[in-house]
């Protein structure tokens, strides 16, 4: 996977039992049968990583899992480590979700080091940010974002092994979105934010936060988006694929 690619990237969540992998092959398929202009990833829960490895390979789709703890190992009961992940077969992991800082109370500096346990094990950190309903609403979209970027992304993120996925709380599962202005606003803060950071230049900035195929190649034309970060549309083939042909080359 190349830095300044495009991503597009499903987030499975807590779905899927081991029938949703003959929806991962399909989606494979129909993936490494068209002219690809950009990668594409999925992230299962932890319990699909490793037959997901085996069942998409060769169709140049990635496999990321949902979450890391920042140890590598030891007394911690439930939890699984980017080691683990990246012994799975797993090429990247999710931080900072904020599926994850909302229901475990994940702060930036336990995000930053999961990340930094990502770079540790080989893995492509996938750092989520995103601004509450109320934060935007009272105008903080850019100061709470800037400030989560300050704080999560760790020293030796670099374009290679590091992600960042703007996400809005408010939009993910929602069906709302930011216009593309707005996204394109929060993305340019973003990039000038890595920009004072060695090798970051051409880091992939994805927008996450109900894309879907009727909306992707509107948000994704926008400057300084890299790519997705998709939940919903991303566990039905038929709907990841429409996103992806945002991407599609003539
Ligand atoms: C997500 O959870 O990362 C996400 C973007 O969800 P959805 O696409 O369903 O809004």
């Amino acid at each position: 996977m190349q830095p300044t690619r495009p991503l597009v990237a499903g987030n499975w969540k807590m779905n899927g039992l081991s029938s949703a992998l003959d929806e991962a092959v399909r989606i494979g398929e129909m993936f490494s049968a068209r002219r690809r202009g950009c990668d594409a990833m999925i992230c299962p829960p932890a319990t699909l990583v490793k037959a997901l490895v085996g069942r998409v390979a060769g169709s140049g789709i990635l496999v990321g899992g949902q979450d890391c703890h920042p140890a590598a190992k030891g007394a911690h009961t439930g939890d699984i480590s980017a080691e683990m992940l990246a012994d799975l077969g797993a090429s990247a992991v999710i931080v900072g979700h904020s599926e994850r800082r909302g229901d475990h109370g994940e702060s930036d500096e336990i995000v930053r080091r999961k990340a930094e346990a990502a770079h540790r094990a080989g893995l492509i950190a996938i750092i989520c940010v995103g601004e509450t309903a109320g934060q935007r609403t009272a105008g903080l979209t850019v100061p709470v974002v800037a400030r989560q970027i300050r704080r999560s992304v760790p020293d030796g993120a670099t374009a290679a092994n590091t992600i960042i996925a703007y996400e809005p709380v408010w939009a993910i599962g929602s069906g709302m979105t930011p216009t593309r202005l707005d996204v394109m606003i929060v993305h340019q803060e973003i990039r000038r934010l890595m920009s004072g950071r060695a090798d970051a230049a051409g880091m992939r900035i994805l927008y996450g936060g109900s894309v879907n195929a009727g909306n992707a190649r509107d948000l994704m034309s926008a400057e300084d988006v890299d790519g997705a970060l998709v939940g919903g549309a991303s566990l039905k083939a038929d709907d990841f694929l429409g996103i992806i042909a945002a991407y599609d080359e003539a």
